[in-house]
Formats: structure tokens, sequence, C-alpha cells
């Protein structure tokens, strides 16, 4: 092909179609037609179903289509994804969503994300948008803050607590362990997520060296028995290199000793990470503080704002007393990245795993600037509140009824676990009764809970922590298990 061909192919063509690019009328256009949409999905999020199975699989087999040539009208793609997609699965944007751990996802943050994405500014290195880079490490300053860490405490963005713990237990693994890996090991509590497990898997440790240390009955580990693993393992050749402690459990919102944990890892020369992905923005709360005392001595913390700060999924983050320690665990240069900034900031990149990614600092930047941290603080005590009332509540309902309504878990923060009884029945027939429970509770479709295991029984959870549930939903819950309690 001649140059002047070539040419003509890239100027003239009119059957090459290069139109990625959107004017910023066209862009309005767009986001305005997005808008009626999400309008209308907001507007109506107190009426939706909390969960909508029936149906779901058809419509996932229709998303596996042939990748597409030629695009399609806006109106018509976006209709299908809010009126045919969307509305399958669990509602965990709405407020009847009690199931797992909540969180809700405030809108703010997802105009931050319209705006990170538009702009498009890479935050992996600090020259390239020094204002984003430093609003993460202003916004990990603030968490920093919330959890009592002094000033030498540093950390960055995750996507979520999962990979937030990954790193930490690399981290722990670069500042505390010599040696063979497959002689290491980590202490946790049997209540801990298994995330956990799959962090240390990822960090190249064997699975049975995670040591899950039984706990008391209120879920919290027992640090005596933890101790005592410890001397064992050592005894037998181990070389025991990290604590994962709890700041509130996924099973039952159980915190942990922290303070005794602080102890025992300070004793025991280990590096001790606290699992905060639930419960660690509860410190923005008296009762959190009184709970979770010590957890500013952890060597690192995880927390998941897309749970306890209500922002949308897809927000994690680690903290580090001495984010030194990340950099000594994450830092390693390509020759083509330009020279880090200097003294006074640093490149997020030199101390997490990432490179290129987006600037997640904005989605929670945003929404803390338009309303300040207030009406995050008093989502949280209404939650506590609110978890205590159904607590009560179940508690009266016991006595009301023919079967023993038995609450398993004693709210620590926002997780009641409860199930019934009937007398005269095995164990499995009553988690077969707590099954048929659950799915009548569930049926009416204003709530949706979820069941896990405790004391080796089926339990049924309730979770309130999404910003959109306040007392009538969780009146509507009442009802619900009030109905079903009955009639199973
Ligand atoms: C949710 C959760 C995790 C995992 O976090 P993801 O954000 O889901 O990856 C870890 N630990 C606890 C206690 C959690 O509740």
């Amino acid at each position: 092909m001649s140059s002047f061909e070539m040419e003509s192919k890239l100027d003239e063509d009119p059957s090459v179609d290069r139109s990625l690019e959107l004017s910023g009328e066209q862009l309005q256009q767009l986001v305005s037609l997005v808008m009626s949409h999400l309008r209308e999905f907001i507007d109506s999020l107190a009426e939706q179903p909390a969960w909508e199975f029936e149906g779901a699989a058809s419509i996932a087999r229709s998303v596996m289509e042939a990748l597409p040539d030629k695009g399609t009208e806006p109106a018509v793609v976006l209709r299908r994804l809010f009126n045919e997609l969307l509305p399958y699965g669990v509602n965990s944007a709405g407020p009847g969503y009690l199931a797992y751990v909540p969180g809700g996802g405030v809108p703010h943050a997802a105009v931050a994300d319209l705006i990170s994405g538009t702009v498009n500014r890479f935050v992996g290195l600090w020259n390239g948008a020094p204002g984003l880079a430093q609003m993460e490490v202003a916004v990990l300053r603030w968490f920093s803050d919330i959890v009592g860490y002094p000033a030498t405490a540093g950390g960055f963005f995750t996507s979520g607590g999962s990979l937030s713990i990954w790193s930490a237990i690399v981290t722990a693994r670069r500042c505390k362990f010599q040696g063979e890996l497959s002689r290491g090991t980590l202490y946790t509590s049997n209540q801990a997520h298994h995330s956990v497990s799959k962090a240390a898997m990822f960090a190249g440790l064997p699975p049975e060296n995670v040591r899950s240390i039984s706990v008391d009955s209120a879920f919290r580990v027992c640090v005596d028995a933890m101790r005592e693993y410890i001397s064992k393992d050592r005894r037998d050749g181990f070389v025991p290199f990290a604590i994962v402690g709890h700041a509130g459990t996924t099973n039952s919102g159980a915190v942990d000793d922290l303070a005794r944990l602080a102890d025992l890892a300070a004793e025991e020369h280990l590096w001790l990470h606290i699992d905060g992905a639930y419960g660690g923005f509860f410190m923005l709360t008296e009762r959190g503080r009184g709970l979770m005392r010590g957890i500013e001595r952890a060597d690192s913390i995880t927390l998941d704002p897309h749970k306890a700060l209500f922002m949308p999924y897809g927000t994690g983050c680690l903290l580090a007393r001495d984010q030194s320690h990340l950099r000594q665990a994450h830092q390693l240069r390509g020759e083509y990245l330009m020279p880090g900034p200097d003294e006074e900031f640093f490149d997020l990149s030199d101390i997490s795993p990432e490179l290129t990614r987006s600037a997640r600092a904005l989605r929670v930047w945003l929404p803390i600037m338009l309303h300040g941290i207030e009406p995050f603080r008093s989502n949280l005590n209404e939650k506590l509140d609110l978890t205590e009332l159904v607590a009560q509540r179940l508690r009266q309902l016991d006595a009301e009824l023919d079967d023993r309504l038995e609450v398993v878990s004693d709210p620590q923060l926002t997780v009641v676990a409860f199930r019934l009884v009937r007398e005269g029945f095995t164990d499995e027939q009553n988690d077969d009764l707590n099954a048929r429970f659950r799915n009548a509770i569930n049926a009416s479709r204003r709530v949706l809970l979820t069941p896990t295991r405790l004391h080796g029984r089926y339990v049924i959870r309730i979770c309130i922590l999404s910003f959109r549930t306040h007392i009538d939903r969780v009146e509507a819950c009442l009802e619900e298990i009030y109905r079903a309690a009955r009639a199973v």
C-alpha cells in the first residue's frame, strides 16, 4: 500500500466508523437518558421486591450473545439493562436487604465514578494526578484518625476487603517472617471470614497452617487458647508470624478482645491484623470505640467502605500503623516509570499491589465533602439502636410462641442471629425447620435474610447496615418473623 492510499484510508473512507468520542452535549444527553432510568430506580427502591430469582437463569443466558459489530440505540440498550437484566437477584441497594453485610451504596459515590471515569486520570503515580493521588492519602488519613492511628500510618484503597486482607498478610509475611513458608503459621478465630484463609493461600501459606482458634459464648476468640497454640507450634518447629483478629465477624458481628490480642502479638512478636471489613467504621460511634478498644495497636487494619460507610461495591482499604511496612512489602519499579515525587509525596503504586486503577478515593471523598461525616455516624448509631430493638422484640416473641425462639448471638454491632427450637426435634430436624422458617420470612419479599451456622447449627441472621434501612423496614421484618414463626 502506498503512503497515498494509506492516507486516504485514514482520512476519507466513510465505511470506517471511529466515532468513539461523544461531544460534551452528546455526553449530557446520554447521561440524561441514564438519569431518567436511575431516577425511577432510586424513587421506587422502597417498593421494589427484596429479591427475584424466578427466570434469572434465562435472562442470564440471554447476555451470552456474539460480539456485536455495530452499535444499538442507547434507549434500546438502556431499556434492556434496566427492565430486563437488573431486576433479578438480590436487591442489595434496597432497604429490605438485611442479608450478608449490606451497605446500600450512596448515590453521590456513583456520581464521583462518572467524574473519575470521564477525566480518566492516572493515580498510580503521584505525578499523573497529584490532586487525586493526594486525595487518596488524605481520605486514608481521615480513616487513620477514625481508628486512632498515629501520624506514621497510611494505606491504600482496594477493590474490597478480600484484597485488603491479602495485602495485609503479604505485608506481615514480608515484615515478620523468614524461612520456609511451609513452617509459617497464622492465628485467627474459627469465626474468621473465609477471605482470611484465601489471603493466606494467595500469600503462599499451606492452608492447614491457618489456625482456627475456638471462641467464647459471645463468639470472641479465646486469647488464652491462641497463646497455647502458638507455644505448641513453636515447640513443634513452626514459625508463627501473624494474628488476624476481628472487629465484627460476618457471622454474628462479634468483636474480639483487641487489646488482649495486641498484648499477645507484642509478647510473641507477631504481626497483628484486624479484620474490620464489617465493623471497623463503627469506630465513628462511641459504642464502637468502647467495643474496639486497642484496635489502634494493630499493625494493620482492613476497612470496607462498601459496608459500614455505605459506599458502592468496589471500595475497600488497608491501613497500616506504619506506612513504611506497606512500602517494604509492595515496592518494585519498572524502568518505564517516571521517577517518584520528592519526600513529601509518594507514588501509591509503591505501597500497594496495583499500578493502573481508578481514582477510588473520589467516590469516598465526594460524599464526605458534601455531607460531612456526621450523617454517617448517626446512621451507624441508628443501625445499632435498630439491632438492639430487634433482639428485644425477638425475646418478647419467644415468650408468645410454643416453640422456643432462641437469640443465638446477642448483638455486639448490627447482627442478630436467631433460630427456632421445637421440642422433641433432633438438631437436624430443627435445622430443616429453620431453613423453612427463613424461606417463610423471605417469601413476602419485603426483606431478605440469609443463614449461617453457629455452634454447628443453622441460624438465621439479620444484618442491619444499609443506610436505607430504617425503623419501618425493621418493623416489616419483625412482622414477617411473627407471621412465619406461627406458620412453619
Ligand atoms: C465482607 C467481609 C470480608 C471480605 O470483604 P470483601 O469486601 O467482600 O472482599 C472480610 N471480612 C469480613 C469480616 C467481612 O464482613
